[in-house]
């Protein structure tokens, strides 16, 4: 039996918080309350209606990997709309498959490459097991994860990677550490791939979240303003009045975590996140690819990081997502550019347009743009020293507890399967209560 008094209180709405609310319930957990400062559920999941279509401004794809993410799509009868058509836009200006570009043999990674990639994954968790198979594992995730691939001869998943990773605004290869790649390009996302099983909610991200914080007690336009301990509970105060909880979730970025003192570990691991950058921009445009639902630029994706930052790294025809819309309604795209805080919203837009014009496009209108703070990552030194294993021990001491992206990784497939794990480990330490 749950200890019925104690009382969960979770900093935010996104899919941190709201999935965390609902592997609590299914573990017997019901006593929470979510703290959200907007008046919305689903945080970076922002579905934009616009003439009767739900435009992905934030969270847009899930794989036939997403396991319990799937589930939930289904049980709260969100409809999934299949991308089937995925191209490269070459260095050398020709456009091909993707599934051409990764293989050129018509699949993403041959058998035998991806079954090796599976075997050191499945490796690292046996080798992490020792001290000393830690230390070596922490060493070797801290290498970035191009280097970590071409090392040992993954060059079709190098390929994939390019799109995987640096397309989805996760850094360019030669940067973004082998912890995020392995634990975002699992094999799984691999396989489902390479069988074309990568959809999108047909009514949108946001509606999953929202159907499933109906029975939820969340809190809206309720921002933080202190936390403050009082014997062994928490006192939240928020701008919509105060409420005292047992237990505290954060799954909000640490690094603005300035409503609490934080624990030294806690301070350590904000000051080790490096965040990234990308601009989604939703844009009427003519001229401009139509054969294919979604295509990326080679060239911007190789050398992301470098010279070409700012510029397109990959855009989605986004609209035809439910049957029977008008033929003559207009094009419209999402695009994505990796930033950073040099590149000015003006600069990016100029660039935008340029690079569509390349393409023989044209941008008609621009509907509606967001500025991601996105993807915290580790540096290579906290990963090579331990970190996350420090990350690990933070869980529960005091009754606070961690979650969101900066814990797994910055996507609704990490962090549901990492908060799977943390809503045992609440549930038992409950019972023990
Ligand atoms: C452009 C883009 C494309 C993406 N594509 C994909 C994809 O294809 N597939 C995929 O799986 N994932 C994708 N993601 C990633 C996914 O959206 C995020 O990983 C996920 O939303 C992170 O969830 P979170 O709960 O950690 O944080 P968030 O989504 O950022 O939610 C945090 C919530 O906390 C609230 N909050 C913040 N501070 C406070 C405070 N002080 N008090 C109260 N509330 C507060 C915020 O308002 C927000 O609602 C994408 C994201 C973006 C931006």
């Amino acid at each position: 039996m749950q200890n019925s008094e104690s009382r969960i209180g979770i900093v935010g709405a996104g899919p941190g918080g709201v999935s965390l609310a609902r592997l609590l319930k299914d573990q017997g957990v019901g006593n929470v309350v979510i703290f959200e400062r907007t008046d919305r559920v689903g945080g970076k999941s922002f579905s934009w209606n616009w003439q009767g279509l739900a435009h992905e401004m934030g969270t847009c794809y899930a794989a036939g990997s997403y396991g319990v993410v799937k589930e939930w799509l289904r049980h709260y009868g969100v409809g999934l709309f299949q991308l089937k058509k995925s191209a490269a836009l070459l260095r050398d200006g020709s456009i091909v498959d993707f599934r051409d570009y990764v293989n050129h043999a018509g699949r993403l990674a041959s058998y035998r490459e991806l079954l090796r990639y599976t075997r050191a994954c499945f490796g690292y968790s046996v080798r992490a097991r020792t001290a000393a198979g830690r230390a070596k594992v922490d060493r070797e995730l801290s290498q970035p994860y191009g280097q970590w691939l071409t090392e040992r001869g993954y060059n079709s998943i190098y390929r994939f990677a390019l799109r995987s990773m640096t397309v989805m605004g996760y850094g360019a290869l030669h940067q973004v550490p082998a912890l995020n790649g392995l634990r975002w390009t699992t094999p799984g996302l691999i396989r489902a791939a390479s069988k074309g099983q990568m959809y999108e909610p047909a009514e949108g991200w946001a509606v999953l979240w929202e159907r499933m914080a109906a029975t939820m007690d969340v809190r809206y336009g309720a921002g933080i303003q202190r936390v403050v301990r009082e014997g062994a509970r928490y006192r939240v105060e928020t701008s919509q009045g105060a409420e005292t909880v047992d237990h505290l979730v954060v799954t909000t970025p640490l690094d603005e975590c300035n409503w609490m003192e934080l624990s030294p570990a806690a301070q350590r691991v904000a000051a080790q996140v490096e965040w990234h950058g990308v601009i989604t921009t939703l844009v009427v445009a003519e001229g401009w690819f139509r054969d294919w639902d979604t295509f990326f630029y080679e060239t911007n994706t190789l050398e992301a990081g470098g010279s070409r930052f700012g510029h397109i790294l990959g855009a989605r025809r986004t609209g035809d997502k439910v049957p029977g819309l008008p033929p003559d309604r207009p094009d419209v795209y999402v695009t994505y550019q990796y930033t950073n805080a040099s590149v000015s919203d003006e600069q990016a837009l100029t660039t935008l347009r340029e690079d569509i014009a390349e393409m023989g496009g044209c941008v008609k209108e621009v509907l509606l743009r967001k500025r991601w703070k996105y993807c915290p990552t580790l540096t290579p030194e906290a990963i090579a020293s331990g970190m996350v294993r420090e990350m690990e021990a933070m869980q529960g001491v005091d009754n606070v507890w961690y979650s969101g992206a900066t814990f797994s990784h910055e996507s609704v497939f990490n962090i549901a399967e990492f908060n799977i794990k943390l809503a045992e480990q609440m549930a038992k330490r409950l019972r023990q209560n």
